[in-house]
């Protein structure tokens, strides 16, 4: 039996999913900040158990390799690959011949630095819906990467220091990997810097990297988390500003962002690859979380089945 309740999947004696608060027993889905919290016992891949106590120091993981079932108070717990950052995953619960599956954060399409997501066939389906409005719908990845280094290679040019605003887990990586491929060396904030590492650790490679102290060579971006202007002392030089985000399909995004550039490099699914993940999971019941309401009509107008996750009110699955 699995209810839902204010973003928890419980079963006794209870597994929670994603809660960002301490829990007897949590399941981490991916080690972004809203998402872990300092469980007792945390249940995630080897990968996010990685990225998990570099953040928190050596905590209780059990951890579950993507594919290998675990026997779990009569459920089988399996995990796949989810395509957002490294590690992530969906959660797949079994008990008694019904699947239910939770995407957690996810993209179906593969990046230089995650592979595809590969969401199984369940019954019920529990989806995070971000970007599940239709004028969310990114251009091809190769032409968002060709854009962004395109922009890198005119602040070069004009010798200005490009700086590329990207969060620390996952974006950051990714945007260091499409610039060393493109021969730019990159200068990491030395957050993102540490979070390299544990790519690196998990065979990861992310090309010519060093961390960033205060001087730029030539042919050089830096990588910075969002917020971190003040926090990281850039060179006096003009600086060309970017930011990798896919809230970018927004016009006002670099406003927002206070960048000169924001291109939509995003490692959440967008509106169509939400649509086609509903269609590929195949389930009699789906739960958008996370997203605006009107995913859930735009599904119903395409004759799925979905409804709202509730926030307050305890749903029973099974
Ligand atoms: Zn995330």
């Amino acid at each position: 039996m699995f209810y839902f309740d204010r973003g928890l999947f419980l079963r006794t004696p209870g597994l929670a999913v994603d809660v960002p608060r301490r829990q007897p027993q949590g399941f981490i889905s991916h080690a972004h900040t809203d998402h872990v919290a300092r469980h007792e016992l945390a249940l995630c891949t080897p990968e996010t158990a990685l990225l998990y106590q570099h953040r928190f120091g050596q905590r209780d993981v059990r951890t579950l390799p993507y594919g290998e079932p675990l026997q779990w108070g009569g459920v089988t717990l399996t995990t796949f690959p989810a395509g957002h950052c490294l590690g992530s995953a969906m959660l797949l619960a079994e008990e008694r011949g019904r699947r239910l599956l939770y995407t957690g954060d996810f993209k179906l399409s593969a990046s230089r630095t995650a592979g595809a997501a590969k969401p199984p066939r369940a019954d019920i389906l529990v989806i995070e819906s971000t970007f599940g409005d239709p004028r969310y719908r990114f251009p091809k990845r190769a032409a968002v990467e060709a854009t962004l280094v395109e922009i890198v290679r005119d602040a070069l040019r004009a010798g200005a220091v490009p700086v590329v605003y990207a969060y620390a887990l996952g974006k950051a990586q990714e945007v260091t990997r499409i610039l060393t491929d493109a021969g730019i060396g990159v200068l990491q904030h030395k957050s993102v810097f540490a979070i390299s590492r544990v790519y690196a650790e998990c065979g990861v490679e992310l090309g010519k990297h060093d961390v960033f102290h205060h001087q730029v060579p030539e042919n050089h971006a830096v990588v910075l988390p969002p917020r971190a202007h003040q926090a990281a002392s850039l060179p006096r030089r003009k600086i060309v500003s970017i930011a990798a985000t896919g809230w970018a399909i927004d016009p006002r995004a670099a406003r927002r962002w206070c960048t000169d550039h924001a291109v939509p490099l995003s490692d959440h699914a967008d509106f169509d690859e939400l649509v086609q993940a509903v269609r590929q999971v195949g389930a009699e019941r789906v739960y958008c979380t996370h997203g605006p309401e009107s995913f859930v009509e735009c599904l119903c107008d395409l004759g799925l089945p979905a409804e709202r996750l509730g926030k307050r009110v305890q749903m029973r699955l099974f």
